[in-house]
C-alpha cells in the first residue's frame, strides 16, 4: 500500500492522520496543455477535476505539496455563505442578488458532499452541523439572523439558551444558529481525494513545481518552471497569498492574515461531558474560538489572528486559556499539536472570481470561508472554459480592490484588536447582569423558604458574584 509521503507538511493532526498518498513528481520536462492550474490547495483541485471531468488536458503546478497551505491546513468547516457578512451584501447588491450567490455558495457545500459521497468518507470523516453561537444575551438579534438565513434559503433553526447549554456546557453561551446542512472535514485528506479524482480523469498534477513568469500574451500562454516550461490556452491563478511570486499585483489585493490551531491529547470522557455537540462550533465572527471534537475525544481549536506569520508555538498558552474560560470543567488541556495557517482577505469580504485578461482566470481571495466557495469557484470556471457558462459574471461587483499594503495590514490588526476589547466589554456586562439576575432568583427563592431572614445575610452575594465574574475576565 501506498505510505503517506508527510515531507514538506507542517507538523499538524491533519498530517499526523493524512491518509497514504504518492508524492506527484515536479514538472521535468516540456508540455502543452489547453489549461494550466497554478496552485494546487482546493480552489486548483477542484478547477483542475472539473476541467479534466469535461474532457479537456489540464495540468496543475503547485509550489509546495498539495494542499500545504490554507486547504490543508484550516479547520475543516463546509459551510454555506461567504466571508462576507449577510447585511452588508444584501446592502451591496440588494436581496435577491445576495439570495442567488447564497444559492451558488450551498452548491459548494453540496459538491464537497457529494464528492465525498463518491470518493469514500474514509480519512475525511464528516461532521454534521454547524453551531455559531453568542456569547450575548441577544436572543432578539440572533432570532433575526436565523430569519434572515432562512430567506436566503439556508436550513438553519434558532436554538435558545437552554438548548445551547444542553450542548455546549459552557455559562459564556446564550443563543444560537444551527447550521443544519454543514459539515466539517479532514480538509487535507479530501483535498488528496479530490486529486485522485482528477488525475482519475486525467489531469496532471506536478508538485515542487514552482510558477516561475507567466507570459499571458497571445493565443498559447508560457509558463515557466524551474525545469521546464509549459504552454496552455488557458491559465487559472489559484494560488492565494502566496500567488505574490509571480503575479504580485494581485496579491496586492489580498490581506494575507495568519490564524493558529491546536489540538489536544486524549481527552476522555470529560471533553463530551463539556462538549456534546458533534458538529463545529464558532463563538465569534473574527479568527477566534472555532472548534470541533476530532479523532473521538481531541478537541481541535482555532483562534488569535496576525498579519504577519508568527511561530505558532507562541499561541499555545493563549488558546489553551480561552479553552479554559470557556470550559472551565476541562482546566488548562495539554496540547500535541499546534500551526498555523495563512488565508487571503480581499477588502470587501467576497472571493475574486473571473477573466482577467482573454486567457486568464482568478479564482482567489476565499478568506476564511473557503471550503464551499473554492468548489463553488472551481466549478463555475470549469463550466465557463469548457461550456461558457457565463454564471461567474455574479461576482463581477467585487472586482479586484488595492489592500492597502503595509498600513491595510496594520489597520486590519487594529481593527481585530478593538472588535476583541469591545466583544470582551459586551461579555462582561452580559455576564455581570447573568450573574445579578441569577443571585436575584436565589434570593426569591431562598425569602420562599422558612427561616426566610437568613436571604438578607446573603443580600450581599449578588454585587459578590458581579464582581467576580468581571474579574474572572
Ligand atoms: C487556520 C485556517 C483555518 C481555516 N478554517 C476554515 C474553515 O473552517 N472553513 C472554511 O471554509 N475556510 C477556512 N479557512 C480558509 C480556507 O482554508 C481557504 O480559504 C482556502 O483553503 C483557500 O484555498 P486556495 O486554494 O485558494 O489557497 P491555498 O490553500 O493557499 O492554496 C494555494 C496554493 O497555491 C500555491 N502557489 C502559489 N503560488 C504559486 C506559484 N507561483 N506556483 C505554483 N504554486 C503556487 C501555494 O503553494 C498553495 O499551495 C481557514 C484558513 C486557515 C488558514
Amino acid at each position: 500500500m501506498t505510505q503517506a509521503d508527510t515531507a514538506g507538511y507542517p507538523q499538524s493532526w491533519y498530517t499526523a492522520t493524512m491518509i497514504p498518498t504518492p508524492a506527484r513528481p515536479a514538472l521535468a520536462s516540456d508540455l502543452d496543455v489547453e489549461v494550466c492550474v497554478i496552485g494546487g490547495g482546493l480552489a486548483g483541485l477542484t478547477t483542475a477535476r472539473e476541467v479534466a471531468r469535461r474532457g479537456w488536458s489540464v495540468a496543475v503546478l503547485e509550489a509546495g505539496r498539495l494542499a500545504g497551505s490554507a486547504s490543508g491546513r484550516n479547520t475543516g468547516f463546509v459551510l454555506p455563505g461567504f466571508a462576507a457578512d449577510e447585511d452588508k451584501l444584501i446592502a451591496r447588491v440588494g436581496f435577491e442578488r445576495t439570495k442567488d450567490l447564497w444559492s451558488l455558495s450551498e452548491m459548494g457545500l453540496d459538491y464537497v458532499r457529494d464528492t465525498i459521497a463518491a470518493e469514500g468518507a474514509d480519512g475525511i470523516e464528516p461532521q454534521h452541523g454547524w453551531l455559531y453561537v453568542s456569547k450575548f444575551d441577544n436572543g432578539a438579534e440572533i432570532l433575526r439572523l436565523s430569519k434572515l438565513l432562512g430567506q436566503l434559503g439556508c436550513d438553519v433553526e434558532y436554538w435558545p439558551t437552554e438548548r445551547v447549554r444542553a450542548f455546549l456546557h459552557s455559562e459564556r453561551y446564550f443563543h444560537a444558529v444551527n447550521h443544519v446542512q454543514a459539515i466539517a472535514i479532514h480538509p487535507l485528506n479530501y483535498a488528496l481525494k479530490l486529486a485522485a479524482a482528477a488525475e482519475r480523469d486525467g489531469a496532471r498534477i506536478f508538485e515542487n513545481t514552482q510558477a516561475l513568469s507567466i507570459d499571458p500574451a497571445g493565443v498559447r500562454k508560457r509558463i515557466v518552471t524551474p525545469n521546464a516550461r509549459l504552454r496552455a490556452t488557458q491559465v487559472v491563478l489559484a494560488g492565494n497569498v502566496q500567488i505574490k511570486g509571480v503575479v504580485p499585483r494581485l496579491a496586492a489585493t489580498l490581506i494575507p492574515v495568519t490564524t493558529y490551531v491546536i489540538t489536544t491529547p486524549p481527552l476522555g470522557p470529560r471533553l463530551a461531558e463539556a462538549v456534546a455537540y458533534r458538529g463545529a462550533v464558532s463563538d465569534s465572527d473574527r479568527a477566534d474560538n472555532h472548534y470541533r471534537v476530532v479523532g473521538g475525544d481531541h478537541l481541535m481549536w482555532l483562534g488569535r489572528s496576525t498579519v504577519w506569520q508568527r511561530n505558532p508555538r507562541r499561541y499555545v498558552d493563549a488558546l489553551t486559556d480561552d479553552i479554559a474560560k470557556t470550559y472551565p470543567q476541562l482546566g488548562k488541556v495539554e496540547v500535541d499539536y499546534a500551526w498555523a495557517g495563512t488565508l487571503g482577505n480581499t477588502v470587501h469580504r467576497m472571493p475574486q472570481i473571473g477573466e482577467l485578461a482573454p486567457g486568464v482566470w482568478l479564482a482567489s481571495g476565499f478568506g476564511g470561508h473557503g471550503l464551499n466557495t473554492t468548489a463553488m469557484a472551481g466549478n463555475l470556471i470549469a463550466r465557463a472554459l469548457v461550456d461558457g457558462d457565463q454564471a461567474w459574471r455574479q461576482f463581477t461587483p467585487f472586482e479586484l480592490v488595492w489592500a492597502g499594503g503595509l498600513m491595510g495590514r496594520a489597520v486590519v490588526q487594529m481593527r481585530t484588536l478593538v472588535k476583541r476589547f469591545l466583544d470582551a466589554q459586551r461579555e462582561r456586562r452580559t455576564r455581570s447582569r447573568d450573574g445579578v439576575v441569577q443571585q436575584a432568583r436565589k434570593r426569591d427563592a431562598q425569602a420562599a423558604q422558612p427561616g426566610a431572614g437568613q436571604a438578607d445575610a446573603d443580600s450581599i452575594v449578588p454585587h459578590e458574584s458581579g464582581t467576580e465574574a468581571v474579574r474572572s475576565q
